[in-house]
C-alpha cells in the first residue's frame, strides 16, 4: 500500500483547499522530548504511569490529568514539564522537508497556521530557528487546547476560510487528527515509523483522511487530491 492513503470518496474528486495547519513537535520539528520519561516523572514513577495509561485506554493526556490536581502538586508537575520542554528546545531540529513544503505553500499563496500544546516560548524559538512565521500560531496558552477543535476553528475564522477547505497535518492521532476531524477539516497523519499501520484498521473517530511517512509526501497529497486556491492578495499576511 502507498503510504499516502486516500480516504475521501470518490477517490479522484479534487476538493478546494486554502489553508494548512501544522502541529509543531514531531511534525515541523524532529521529536526530541522523551515523553515517556516526562510522564513517569510527573506522575511519580513507572507504576503510576502504567496505571494512568491503562485508565486512559493506552494513552495519557498529561495536561488534562494535571489540571485536576491540588495547586502545589500542579505547580511541581508544570515545573517538570517545563524542564523537559526546555531541554527539548536546546536540541530543536527542523523536520526534513518542512522548509520546502512551506516554500511550496507560500508560492501557491496557501495559508499556513500552527497549533501546539507546547508553550509560546517554544513557538517563538521555533519561528526564530525556522526563519518563517506561521500565522496564527496558537500555543498552550490558547484554551481549550487540542484535541478540542477550538484552536483550529479559531484559525479558520481568523482566515475567514471554512474548516472543510483546510487540512490539519500532525503526528498525533489523539490530538491532531481528532482536533481536525472535530473541526470538520481534512486531516493528514505524519507517521514516520508506521506505528499506526495499517491505515484501514484505525477506528473511524481517529482515522485520518491521509497518512504519510514524511513531510515530502504531503506535496503529493496536496497536489493530487486538492485544488489549491490562493488567498486574496490583499489579505495575504
Ligand atoms: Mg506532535
Amino acid at each position: 500500500m502507498s503510504s499516502s492513503a486516500a480516504a475521501p470518496a470518490p477517490a479522484q474528486r479534487r476538493r478546494p483547499l486554502r489553508g494548512v495547519v501544522f502541529d509543531m513537535d514531531g511534525t515541523l520539528t524532529v521529536p526530541v522530548i522523551d515523553f515517556q520519561a516526562m510522564y513517569c516523572e510527573v506522575l511519580g514513577g513507572d507504576a503510576a504511569y502504567a496505571a494512568a495509561r491503562a485508565a486512559g485506554g493506552g494513552t495519557v493526556d498529561i495536561l488534562h490529568f494535571v489540571e485536576s490536581w491540588e495547586p502545589d502538586l500542579q505547580r511541581r508537575a508544570y515545573e517538570v514539564i517545563a524542564r523537559f520542554e526546555r531541554e527539548g528546545l536546546d536540541r530543536l531540529q527542523i523536520m526534513p522537508g518542512a522548509s520546502e513544503l512551506c516554500g511550496f505553500l507560500d508560492g501557491k499563496q496557501i495559508r499556513r497556521g500552527l497549533i501546539t500544546r507546547n508553550v509560546k516560548e517554544a513557538v517563538d524559538l521555533f519561528h526564530q530557528r525556522f526563519g518563517m512565521t506561521f500565522v496564527p500560531a496558537l500555543s498552550r496558552e490558547f484554551r481549550p487546547y487540542k484535541p478540542d477543535p477550538a484552536p483550529l476553528l479559531h484559525i479558520c475564522s481568523t482566515w475567514n476560510i471554512p474548516p472543510h477547505e483546510v487540512i490539519m497535518v500532525g503526528d498525533s492521532l489523539k490530538d491532531d487528527v481528532v482536533c481536525g476531524k472535530r473541526a470538520g477539516a481534512f486531516t493528514c497523519l505524519l507517521d514516520e515509523t508506521g506505528r499506526y499501520d495499517p491505515h484501514e484498521s484505525l477506528p473511524e473517530d481517529v482515522k485520518p483522511d491521509f497518512k504519510v511517512s514524511s513531510l515530502t509526501e504531503v506535496f503529493r497529497v496536496l497536489e493530487s487530491h486538492f485544488d489549491l486556491i490562493p488567498a486574496p492578495a490583499e489579505s495575504t499576511v
